[in-house]
């Protein structure tokens, strides 16, 4: 039994981790070439043991990623700090992407992932099973499960008309970086609401701070649009912007296919737990294969499984999104 994960974010490469200690061959590909960089960078503490179970929580901690112990939230005229846990000791994480998601390929590879970076898929090949082939811009690649870990990209979906059922309006969150030279600015991961919608900043190391920005009714912005709290500082990088609109795949996993991650379903950042759900997914289908291969477990029971598991997450937190923006004064 061997798997072809199309992606090696944090997904791909937990998925990757998980197939490989159950003795599943794994090949990744990826169209970047690594490390590169990636928005995503406030982590729920949730994340903690999940990173011990995949083996990476050394690295984590040789690294000294900022940790906080909340989120502050400004609205209207009052600001408050909605800590993770009551004590306070429950701390999430802040840390550059492009960092955290080459530790976890490292550990991948250095478990017996083959890795073939700058690689596209361009394209499948079906038979009466799924998908026989996947064709790249530079191989072609067999195996008896495939993976998608493409993110909001999401390739196969595109490839097998596998359709999306979205829960908004189109929602674009645009996002760049600054730089401080004062290690003390917004230690804690702030969201300022306003009537167009909410901006995020957090700093993600000691001199870069990140912002988010998104408006739930109109997403327009101006070009080099930067949040007022930030204009003292400087931009660095080309701000950029992406589609989170709220949506699951109508099937997240059949025949020899399964989507993991953002290719399974989104939901805008405000819900902070997009790599988490990355991770856990990615994790629960290199569990599910490994059960397959240990016990011949019934493929179908598999997929009915991992289908229901995912549709009841994204649908709460779907209901806990609506309820947030609804707070607020947006009906979504
Ligand atoms: C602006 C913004 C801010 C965010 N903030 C947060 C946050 O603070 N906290 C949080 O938890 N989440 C956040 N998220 C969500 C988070 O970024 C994603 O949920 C997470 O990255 C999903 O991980 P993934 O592994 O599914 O996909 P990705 O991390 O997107 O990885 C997909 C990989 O697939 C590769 N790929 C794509 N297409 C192809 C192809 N055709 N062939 C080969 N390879 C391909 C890509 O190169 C990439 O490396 C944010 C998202 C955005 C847009």
């Amino acid at each position: 039994m061997n798997a072809l994960i199309i992606g090696a974010g944090p997904a791909g490469t937990s998925c990757a981790i998980q197939l490989l200690k159950a003795g599943i061959e794994v090949t990744i590909l990826d169209k970047q070439h690594f490390p590169r960089s990636a928005p995503g960078e406030t982590l729920h503490p949730g994340i903690e043991p999940l990173l011990k179970e995949l083996g990476v929580w050394e690295e984590i901690e040789e690294h000294s990623f900022l940790r906080h112990s909340g989120i502050i939230t400004e609205f209207q005229d009052s600001a408050k700090l909605d800590l993770y846990h009551s004590e306070g000791d429950w701390e999430g994480f802040q840390f550059p992407r492009e960092t955290f998601d080459q530790l976890l390929l490292n550990k991948a590879i250095t478990l017996g992932a083959k890795f073939y970076p700058g690689t596209k898929l361009i394209d499948v090949v079906l038979d009466s099973a799924g998908i026989a082939t996947v064709i790249t811009d530079s191989r072609n690649f067999n195996a008896s499960f495939f993976i998608d870990a493409s993110g909001r990209n999401a390739v196969l979906p595109k490839k097998l008309n596998i359709r999306y059922q979205n829960f908004s309006p189109p929602l674009f969150v645009h996002y760049g970086y600054v730089e401080t030279e004062d290690s003390s600015s917004f230690p804690t991961p702030r969201i300022i609401w306003d009537t167009n919608g909410w901006l995020w900043v957090s700093r993600i190391s000691e001199k870069l701070v990140n912002w988010n920005r998104l408006y739930p009714l109109n997403h327009k912005i101006a070009k080099n649009w930067l949040p007022e709290c930030l204009q003292n500082l400087k931009p660095t990088g080309t701000p950029n912007a992406a589609n989170v609109t709220w949506r699951i795949a109508e099937n997240v996993s059949h025949n020899n296919y399964f989507l993991i991650g953002d290719a399974a379903f989104t939901l805008d950042p405000l819900s902070s737990k997009g790599v988490l759900k990355a991770i856990m997914s990615g994790m629960m289908c290199g569990y599910l294969l490994g059960q397959l291969k240990l016990l011949k477990s019934d493929i179908s029971e598999l997929h009915s499984y991992y289908n229901n598991w995912m549709n009841d997450w994204f649908l709460k937190d779907l209901a806990k999104m609506k309820s947030i923006y609804a707070e607020k004064g947006f009906q979504i």
